[in-house]
């Protein structure tokens, strides 16, 4: 069997990039992924300011200590210079923050360390040049990148390019990803459930963890577990989709047919990897979509969307893909693992006394949907690693879509 590392490099070889390439409004390029290198058009700050609110004045031969008197000629607000001139070392001009700095000031004494009276400030301290001054391209200095290709746009990184007036970068086009479920036990919410059902819950899973992705869903709805069935759907799909995701129907019972559907009209490039949750995973291609048959039971189902489809969506997208975020943390509690696969176990990531700690949920069956309510992480278990105990230092991947706040004790 696969391990996890090398079916997901299967993967990455499978999961070309789009080609196509679009200009997207700054507003509307959050969660895109760059396609080109942005340069930035302007030096930022665009002219040199002062960082607070004072009196702009010229340091040089001021770095003295003593009484210090200057005559207030003007003043310099945001948007608003000043047109005087600071000459020699006797005059200020009345700065705040963000404006211009005086023709001739280098320096900002800030405004609690003056005393003016009858448009004379009077200060004791001692001025440096430079000081409280924002320097022109201090941030970036135009023609320097404020954007490699294949960056992930975060809202921070977008509000630097949206300092610099940029208005809209180039992306690659939304990947569309087409999602199915199969069993002929499942049933809709709103439908009372006949003998044997259950309600379909790995397309609502599926399809709710795809809206953090910037990619355009296809809700397919369910499919029954009858070959032809399930193999028309797919070739319609494959038609107009990037990315397939089926669930259920992988492993090895009777009615699971998706597995030989594909390997039949598409092509199947590895099935079963050595994880848990998730053993039955199955990736190849139908047409020039990328098909992902995840494993039918719910949390096999959301495992193996983090594991794999997420990122290949990123891959088809162009993002350069960092390592993943491995914190290191005590676990409370043990672990039960039997050497083989590797295993992603839902877990609480908390910190107590600075320190990270992790526990596990509790039963870790691949249908306890229960174990995963409360989850804020995943602690992985090396394929070769034997039980884990209390006190042993852990890994563990916080959960995309976890809210955490930045307060460091409770609520305020
Ligand atoms: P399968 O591999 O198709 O036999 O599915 C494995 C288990 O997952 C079975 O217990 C299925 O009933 C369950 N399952 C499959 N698809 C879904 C779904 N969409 N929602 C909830 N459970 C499912
Ligand atoms: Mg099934």
């Amino acid at each position: 069997m696969l391990n996890v590392d090398l079916a997901f490099r299967k993967l990455a070889a499978l999961a070309t990039p789009v080609a196509e390439i679009e200009d997207v409004v700054l507003a509307d390029a959050v969660g895109r992924v760059s396609a080109a290198d942005v340069p930035a058009p302007i030096d930022l700050p665009p002219f040199d300011s002062s960082a607070m609110d004072g009196f702009a004045v010229n340091a040089e031969g001021l770095d003295f200590d003593g009484q210090k008197r200057f005559e207030v000629i003007d003043r310099s607000l945001a948007g608003r210079p000043a047109s005087k001139t600071i000459k020699g070392s006797t005059t200020a001009i009345r700065v705040f923050t963000g404006a211009v700095m005086p023709r001739g000031s280098d320096a900002v004494v800030v405004q609690e360390e003056v005393a003016v009276d009858g448009g004379i400030a009077h200060t004791e301290v001692r001025i440096r040049t430079e000081q409280n001054v924002r320097r022109r391209g201090q941030d970036v200095r135009r023609g320097d990148l404020v954007c490699r290709s294949g960056t992930h746009l975060t809202a921070y990184r977008l509000t630097w390019l949206a300092a610099c007036g940029i208005e809209s970068v180039p992306v690659k086009r939304r990947v569309r990803v087409a999602v199915f479920s199969t069993g002929d036990e499942l049933a809709d919410a709103g439908t009372p459930l006949a003998e044997g059902q259950i309600y379909d819950s790995n397309r609502f899973a599926l399809l709710t963890l795809l809206r953090e992705k910037a990619v355009d869903t296809m809700d397919m709805g369910r499919l029954p577990d009858r070959p032809g069935r399930i193999r028309d759907a797919l070739e319609r799909a494959a038609a107009r989709a990037d990315i397939l995701v089926t669930s259920g129907g992988v492993s090895v019972g009777t009615a699971d047919y998706v597995k030989s559907v594909v390997e039949d009209m598409g092509n199947l490039d590895f099935w079963r990897v050595a994880l848990k949750p998730g053993k039955p995973l199955a990736v190849g291609r139908i047409g020039d979509a990328l098909f992902f048959g995840l494993p039918g039971n719910p949390v096999s189902t959301i495992v193996t969307y983090l594991l794999f489809v997420a990122p290949a969506i990123d891959l088809l997208v162009g993002l350069e893909l960092a390592p993943p975020m491995m914190l290191p943390a005590v676990l409370d509690g043990d672990i039960k693992h039997s050497r083989g696969r590797r295993e992603y176990v839902r877990g609480i990531l908390r910190t107590k006394d600075g320190e990270l700690r992790v526990t596990a949920t509790g039963d870790q069956h691949s249908n306890r949907l229960a174990t995963f309510a409360d989850a804020n992480c995943l602690i992985v278990v090396d394929d070769d690693h034997g039980d884990l105990h209390e006190g042993d230092q852990v890994s563990a991947i916080v959960l995309p879509g976890v809210a955490a706040h930045p307060f460091r004790e409770g609520v305020p």
